[in-house]
């Protein structure tokens, strides 16, 4: 997917749902600036936010036995984070850390179930949206078990250019062995054997997508298949999306954020 050419100025999630519904959402959320690598939230602690991310990627995770925890999910303006509250459960099972520091739409839990109740648009929309990412928790399951991890880490990469938007990003070693869950030193031997196939340029954390369609050959087949669940469930991403007037562009984020402060924690280790 050429994520490249479309640049976010809304969560394609809200810009999806009816002019009215949207505005309304829109309305009630709040700009707030995430910064890296913050925990938003830990397992086991009450939803207190919904986020609806525009520039910003968060990571959950869920914790492991024996290591920092494996990411079960990269979130950016595709999606939302806060998705136990869709189905009435405040508690979540995972943590919330932002990955890529960027602006994300805010909204209160309260506020955010009474428009859940009143606007049926947006309960079908998350709806779908939940069947989404129950497939692709589904398919990183074989995933994680099966595939090699240079297929998983380019596989990865893909994911956060299409949420970046940016052919250049900034993961650190420890968020990488986090999207893989191996060891740091597995996730350099990877990102050594990518790179010296021309695919990526990597150092220190700094990694250049140089051939995306060799990246793309290079992924692990569970790639294409969560961007065609997406693409078949919720639509295709903006940039190949036909215009649809009847349905008004989305209303631009503001720049500056008043919004409340996202709790924050440090991040241990
Ligand atoms: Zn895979």
């Amino acid at each position: 997917m050429p994520g490249t050419s479309y640049a976010p100025t809304v969560n394609r999630l809200l810009a999806a749902l009816p002019r009215n519904d949207r505005l309304s959402m829109i309305a009630r959320c709040e700009v707030v600036p995430l910064v890296a690598p913050d925990v938003l939230f830990q397992p086991g602690e009450r939803l207190r936010h919904v986020h609806f991310p525009v520039t910003a990627l968060i990571s959950l995770a869920t914790p492991t036995p024996r290591s920092a925890g494996v990411e079960v999910g990269l979130i950016g303006d595709e999606g939302m984070v806060g998705t136990p509250l869709v189905l009435g459960i405040a508690v979540t099972p995972l943590a919330g850390i932002v990955q890529r520091p960027g602006m994300s739409l805010c909204i209160g839990a309260a506020a955010f179930t009474r428009e859940l109740k009143a606007r049926p648009a947006l309960r079908r929309l998350l709806d779908r949206y939940l069947f989404v990412r129950m497939t692709q928790l589904a398919r990183s399951t074989g995933c994680t078990r099966y595939h090699l991890v240079e297929a998983r880490l380019a596989r990865c990469l893909l994911m956060t250019q299409d949420r970046a938007h940016s052919n250049a990003m900034h993961i650190t070693h420890e968020f990488l062995a986090l999207m893989l869950g191996v060891r740091r030193a597995g996730v350099t031997k990877a990102a050594i054997s990518l790179q010296r196939l021309g695919l990526i340029r990597y150092s220190r954390g700094d990694i250049v997508i140089v051939d995306r369609p060799r990246l793309e050959a290079a992924a692990c087949a569970c790639y294409g298949a969560d961007r065609d669940t997406y693409r078949d469930v919720l639509g295709p991403p903006p940039a190949t999306r036909r215009p649809r007037p009847d349905r008004g562009l989305p209303t631009p984020i503001p720049a500056a954020s008043k919004g409340p402060a996202v709790e924050r924690n440090a991040r241990s280790g």
